[in-house]
């Protein structure tokens, strides 16, 4: 379920644009199915963790979390010394989610599309200007599925402009993926706003208040 939206500066590298996050509770229910994050392994077979890496090149260190990790952040195998190629499924698992084959994906039907399109009234989730678009939240190459709940109408500029990310208030750990954002600020507020509301959901995160947002368990983000 969408609760609202974020969005990620672009700052932290000069050339990355703003990104706007999809704040989700469950994003399960939009098809992502979540594993233990995966080192990436190169061709050769050795299993290039961040310190396997920086062996193999010590001169750059262009990690974490730019868009180069999806090339071994640039950084030369130490094993085979070739520049490793990642492909997408293995920066999938890198970030802890079960990909899905490209030859599996399908999509989104006209009709799906006029539904979500109607859920707002043919208004941008972010802006309320027209939308003229519909992305998945969740994307399909992480098991987004087509249904309207994964489905987010946006306007010309919030799907053209930004790059797009998701984030799940009951996954803590998640929130280290995305630069400038703050979980516990974020719940803190959900949890009062719904004090008088849900009482389940106000307990579920209090709890995850009360044990704290856990440390970083991706390999290639610190
Ligand atoms: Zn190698
Ligand atoms: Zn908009």
């Amino acid at each position: 379920m969408l609760i609202n939206t974020l969005v990620e500066p672009g700052r932290h590298h000069g050339n990355r644009s703003n990104h706007l996050v999809f704040v989700l509770l469950k994003a399960e229910k939009h098809g992502l199915n979540r594993i233990e994050p995966e080192p990436y392994t190169c061709e050769c077979g050795i299993i290039l963790t961040p310190e396997v890496l920086d062996r193999g090149d010590e001169s750059k260190n262009s990690w974490p979390n730019c868009k180069s990790w999806r090339d071994g952040g640039k950084k030369k195998c130490p094993e085979c010394d070739e520049y490793p190629s990642i492909d997408r499924e293995q920066h999938i698992r890198a970030r802890g989610y079960e990909p899905t084959p490209k030859s599996q994906i399908k999509s989104v039907t006209q009709s799906q599309r006029e539904a979500a399109l109607e859920e707002t009234d043919h208004t941008c989730i972010t802006c309320n200007s027209k939308a003229e678009y519909v992305k998945r939240m969740v994307p399909p190459r992480y098991g987004g599925s087509r249904d309207v709940v994964n489905l987010a109408p946006l306007c010309n500029k919030h799907y053209k402009k930004y790059g797009h990310m998701f984030a799940d208030v009951l996954h803590p750990e998640e929130w280290h993926q995305i630069h400038h954002l703050d979980w516990e600020g974020y719940v803190e507020a959900l949890r009062d706003k719904y004090a008088n509301g849900s009482n389940r959901l106000v307990n579920i995160l209090d709890s995850l208040l009360d044990e704290g947002q856990p440390e970083n368990p991706y390999p290639y983000i610190d």
